[in-house]
């Protein structure tokens, strides 16, 4: 039975892709006492944690910050778009693809959908041949936006996003490229400008190491233009008083300011880390892991090893055997979390994150967590992933070593 604060001694192991885990020091900086969003010491705040965005999306465009899940940032780009009924181009590479687009149906757009025939759709990054091609055949320009996720967290495949704007370009279309960063952003490189996106989407919870609670667009000039004459009805959401009142560090309505101390804070670490160091790092980690789950000589959901992704890995459990059983196993007897099966994986796969404020030793845990989880389940496994983590941060040492 369980009972609120009821927990186990030790730390647990938050190794879901998102939320991740919140240093104390961003903890900390989240228990100032509130400020008055209206008086001059916010504005100082808010001009920074502004500026600070614009660096970790690699952007001289603003980037607007809203009080609310990522979810909200995906409506408030389309809302900010797009003109009723337009027709949006999406790629479904898995669960949180398709939630966009089942989202972009609720607002009322005319979406088309794009993927590889299952079970390859959820196994590759977007394939920006076939977006080229739906332009080229769309000579009237019907299609408004292409839509693409950048890290899809439901089956850890990223996608290349500076091929699908080749592809926009190579098929001389004027659609707007939106883009689903959620899980990306801070973790694996991210270009908003260099890779010419129209409007990028993140949250707080997982790159950056805050909680949940803040949604982010960065924007273009060529979005900024767009939304001054495009017709969806939007309050809340609409950027033009946001960059208004954002110019001078405040906004429309009260954002969430302790969240944006966490921020400015998780700002400065990544700054004091560098982005290369901390891509780096996942990178490092994610090999990790994969070396661990092929030991076991179980698939990973990943099918192109050039798009693995650094922030999660999806392991494919064995055909009878529910993924989420194994989940239950390891979170009842070792207090870790792991990522379920989202949509039409269910069952069939979990998820290792890997992402944000961790280190060596606690995913080689993770991975033994999931390696005794896995033998308490019946699952025959081909050798030690434990071993295979340990011997390969040994071969390619990080942390403290790295200086
Ligand atoms: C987490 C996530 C979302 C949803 O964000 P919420 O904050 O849960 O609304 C959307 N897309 C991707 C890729 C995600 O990882």
């Amino acid at each position: 039975m369980l009972r609120l604060n009821a927990h186990p001694t030790g730390h647990h192991f938050l190794q879901i892709p998102g939320p991740s885990p919140v240093p104390d020091r961003i903890l900390r900086a989240i228990s100032l006492p509130t400020i008055d969003h209206r008086g001059p010491e916010f504005g100082v705040l808010g001009l920074k944690v502004l500026a600070d965005m614009k660096k970790i999306f690699k952007t001289e465009q603003p980037v607007m910050i809203y009080p609310s899940s990522g979810t909200g940032a995906w409506e408030a780009a389309l809302a900010n778009v797009l003109n009723p009924g337009d027709h949006v181009l999406m790629y479904e590479t898995g669960h949180f693809a398709f939630l966009w687009n089942k989202l972009a149906t609720a607002m009322g757009y005319r979406t088309e959908v794009l993927s590889l025939p299952m079970p390859d759709g959820w196994r590759h990054g977007v394939q920006a041949d076939m977006i080229e091609k739906r332009l080229k055949e769309d000579s009237a320009h019907s299609i408004k936006a292409v839509c693409v996720v950048h890290n899809e967290t439901s089956t850890g495949v990223t996608s290349d996003i500076a091929a699908v704007r080749r592809a926009i370009d190579a098929a001389k279309h004027p659609a707007l490229l939106l883009v689903d960063t959620i899980s990306g952003l801070a973790g694996a490189d991210f270009e908003h400008d260099a890779w010419g996106i129209d409007v990028s989407i993140s949250g707080s919870q997982k790159g950056l190491m805050l909680p949940p609670g803040l949604g982010f667009n960065a924007l273009s000039a060529r979005a900024i233009e767009v939304s001054k004459t495009c017709k969806t009805p939007r309050a809340y959401w609409g950027w033009g008083e946001m960059l208004e009142m954002n110019k001078n560090g405040y906004w429309p309505s009260t954002p969430n300011t302790n969240l944006l101390y966490g921020l400015s804070e998780a700002c400065d670490m990544i700054f004091a880390e560098g982005l290369p160091a901390i891509f780096a790092r996942h990178q490092r980690w994610a090999a990790g892991v994969r070396a661990a789950v092929n030991a076991w000589g179980l698939p990973i959901q990943c099918a192109d090893p050039a798009v693995y992704s650094p922030i999660l890995t999806g392991v494919m459990t064995p055909e009878g055997v529910d993924a989420d059983a194994v989940r239950k196993v390891i979170y009842e007897r070792f207090d870790c979390s792991l990522g379920t099966g989202l949509g039409k994986v269910k069952g069939r796969m979990f998820r290792i994150g890997h992402l944000g404020d961790s280190n060596d030793l606690t995913l080689v845990a993770t991975v033994a967590g999931c390696e005794m989880g896995l033998k308490a389940a019946g699952v025959p496994l081909a050798g030690s992933g434990v071993t295979a983590i340990m011997d390969y941060f040994t071969r390619h040492p990080g942390g403290l070593a790295k200086g």
